[in-house]
């Protein structure tokens, strides 16, 4: 124990910081690695199921729009946009988008995804309560994404700036709580298109293993997504609390 202890002292006064920092930063590669593999397995598992053509013909567009006048939703426009994995909903415009493997395809995956993105959009009709603190807090986020951790850097290293360690780390909380409230929101959405696409017999039982399969893969980047952002945030703070 004494010389597992004394190995991260050594290492850390090596990396120059604390052995909580140290041990952040190991974690925030572990991560990092889990995330990039999850963001090639939605890859490949959307190609696997892009292949399987769904027994309804339904195309990803007819599957919207049939979503939509189910849910009495008649001011969302359906519309292709470029781009592979593009696919989102904007509640400014009120348009759910869909790239061009999904907007004109009838595969299990395609349907999956814009079952999902129209998710959104009932989320958006009903009020659901964490798209709408998401969508309040983007504004901060976008800025505490690309500023806070400069901000931090300059505070450290010109001490004149030290207050701008505190103005980076709240901004970059705002994009940590931002990707957080991001997770049910996802997960709500996944759900409603599983639950749906099933009702509206847009795709058949047996085919709603893939279209789970295509919708989990999906939001395993955004739990990873999250858990680097929190652990870059505790790695900022514990950097601050080793300063002061
Ligand atoms: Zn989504």
């Amino acid at each position: 124990m004494l010389l597992y202890s004394g190995y991260y002292y050594d290492s850390s006064r090596y990396m120059g910081e604390s052995p909580v920092t140290f041990v952040l930063f190991i974690l925030l590669m572990i991560v990092t690695v889990i995330s990039l593999i999850a963001s090639s397995s939605v890859k490949s598992t959307f190609r696997k199921y892009q292949k399987m053509a769904s027994r309804s013909g339904m195309t990803g567009a007819d599957c919207a729009a049939t979503m939509l006048r189910y849910a009495g939703i008649n001011d969302v426009r359906v519309r292709q946009v470029p781009g592979e994995l593009t696919d989102h909903y904007d509640p400014r415009s009120r348009e759910v988008c869909l790239s061009e493997s999904v907007y004109g395809s009838t595969s299990v995956a395609a349907l999956g995804v814009a079952a999902h993105e129209c998710g959104h959009a009932l989320q958006h009709e009903e009020g659901y309560v964490p798209l709408s603190i998401r969508t309040a807090i983007l504004p901060v986020a976008n800025i505490g994404s690309k500023l806070g951790y400069p901000l931090v850097v300059i505070g450290l290293i010109i001490s004149q700036f030290d207050f701008l360690i505190d103005v980076g780390i709240g901004l970059f909380a705002a994009a940590v709580l931002f990707q957080l409230v991001t997770l049910p929101v996802e997960f709500d959405a996944s759900a409603r298109a599983v639950r749906l696409t099933q009702q509206y017999n847009i795709l058949l039982p047996e085919e709603k293993p893939y279209c789970i399969k295509v919708l989990k893969a999906a939001g395993m980047t955004y739990l990873a997504s999250a858990a680097i952002a929190v652990l870059q945030l505790l790695r900022l703070m514990s950097i601050k609390g080793r300063r002061r």
